[in-house]
């Protein structure tokens, strides 16, 4: 092994949103340099220019930067081998396509669309593999200078060589061959000037010093003309490792129509990063063990791509719900409470002027009963505002007869406390139902009923605890005019 600094690309073309699949790509290149104290760098594959969408360079970055995977070079953090964008290079490009057609190796094509297309139908009536046949190889250069001066339109493509064995390894696949038959003589450059993804891609990976091509398998079969071109300009090949599809649980490829693929959605949907980063990195790799709870820095520690597997990756969507709230248990009440704040200035209690340390004893005593943050909200809205309504189930079930009088003597005596407690609650409350000679429950159920509407909760003490005193008087008082 030489120790040569290890460098990696994430290098998405910028389509308006991240993918989950691009995430996963993103993520393993991260922890790859981070466990090889290398550099992770991200290039915008910019060069289709049909496909451009504004802002989507920002959207992209802000993405990766929520998730925590900081690129060491890019666009807006420059770096020794930019420009990162590639729509920046074309000189650069320019500069090396020359050399392939001097060298033989890359050639100029006049051929119009209308050829190109009566080529591919007379193939496909013959049944052989529809590939450009070469025509325009056939040019001297003063026919080709000719054409060139006359302005007629030109795509420049890759020589393929027929009949040889292209052999590569994968780290993640081991040993795969193609046989160059079976290669397009590709496209390098377009009319329009600028070059395709496969011309670009081993430039830039070239230039920028890519010691390992880390990608989705949708990929693989690009490479042999990657390693085309390496050989072409007699560069050093990267190293490739080509990661397993991502799978929907009925083991069709991981697609919209299922389900989100966005990552902005996961987002909007208020998964945590650290659960969803936890997630991704499980789609495709294990250390070897079982165990599946990892922080970002235990998951740099662990990784490696001897982990990573073949086999397609089932995105179950339940496994990252349970890492959610694993992850959230584990963060700070302290963080929570941001994040709570955040979610509450988006809901329907915006106007809230609660206090934080009022906040902060929810979180606490719902922590236990929420997997995400917003449920802090959605699962107990009477903390937000008092109930307007109860529900009847439990109605019908818990509210007795005796009801209305109990509460009106706890009501008279929590009054009474001076300065309240949890267990000064209790207290009375366990006080009254030995008096009257009843389980605890007669006076609990209405009590919450009264307090929140619903039959399920907190403790009952935190209950009444964090709302207070004041606030439920006037809340019991409420229920006992509403419920008959
Ligand atoms: N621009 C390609 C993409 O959108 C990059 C593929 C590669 O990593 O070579 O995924």
């Amino acid at each position: 092994m030489s120790d040569k600094e290890i460098r990696v690309r994430f290098a998405p073309s910028p389509t308006g949103y991240l993918h989950i699949g691009g995430l996963r790509t993103a993520l393993y290149n991260y922890l790859f340099a981070k466990n090889k104290k290398g550099k992770f760098i991200l290039r915008i594959e910019d060069t289709d220019r049909n496909r451009y969408v504004e802002g989507a360079v920002e959207n992209l970055i802000s993405t990766l930067n929520w998730a925590g995977l900081q690129a060491d070079e890019g666009p807006k953090y420059g770096g020794d081998y930019g420009p990162y964008l590639q729509s920046e290079r074309l000189d650069i490009y320019n500069e090396h396509i020359k050399k392939l057609i001097d060298d033989g190796k890359s050639y100029y094509c006049f051929c119009t669309q209308e050829r190109l297309t009566e080529l591919r139908e007379k193939q496909k009536k013959e049944t052989i593999q529809t590939k450009y046949d070469k025509h325009c190889l056939k040019f001297s250069k003063e026919e080709i200078d000719n054409k060139l001066n006359n302005n007629i339109p030109f795509v420049i493509r890759l020589n393929v060589e027929p009949n040889k064995k292209i052999l590569f390894n994968d780290i993640i696949r081991g040993e795969v061959t193609f046989n160059s038959d079976t290669i397009d003589d590709q496209i390098l450059i377009k009319s329009d000037g600028f070059p395709t993804y496969h011309f670009a891609n081993v430039v830039d990976d070239h230039l920028m010093k890519i010691t390992h091509v880390i990608r989705g398998e949708e990929w693989i079969s690009s490479t042999p003309k990657h390693v085309l071109l390496y050989d072409y300009f007699n560069w050093e090949r990267p190293q490739f490792a080509h990661l397993p599809l991502l799978l929907n649980s009925d083991k069709s490829k991981l697609s919209k129509r299922q389900g989100d693929v966005a990552v902005e959605d996961y987002m909007q949907k208020g998964y945590l990063k650290n659960a969803l980063i936890n997630f991704i990195a499980l789609l495709g790799w294990n250390a070897g063990d079982d165990k599946e709870y990892y922080t970002l820095d235990e998951l740099t520690n662990a990784f490696s791509l001897e982990g990573v597997n073949k086999s397609g990756a089932v995105f179950n969507l339940e496994k990252l719900n349970w890492l959610n709230a694993e992850h959230l248990r584990n963060i700070s009440n302290d963080e929570i409470l941001i994040m709570l704040k955040d979610e509450i200035s988006k809901s329907k209690y915006s106007n809230f002027n609660g206090t934080d340390e009022y906040l902060l004893l929810i979180i606490e005593a719902m922590k236990e009963r929420v997997s995400f943050v917003k449920e802090y909200i959605e699962k107990c809205p009477y903390f937000f505002e008092p109930p307007s309504e109860y529900d009847e189930k439990v109605m019908k079930k818990r509210w007795k007869e005796d009801s209305p009088d109990l509460l009106k003597i706890f009501s008279q005596r929590i009054e009474q406390l001076v300065s309240p407690t949890k267990e000064g609650y209790e207290r009375i409350l366990k006080k009254l139902c030995e008096e009257k000679e009843i389980g605890l429950g007669r006076l609990i159920h209405p009590l919450r009923l009264a307090l929140s509407g619903v039959g399920i909760g907190p403790g009952i003490f935190d209950l009444i605890f964090i709302l207070g005193t004041e606030e439920s008087l006037k809340r019991i008082d409420k229920a006992l005019n509403q419920i008959k």
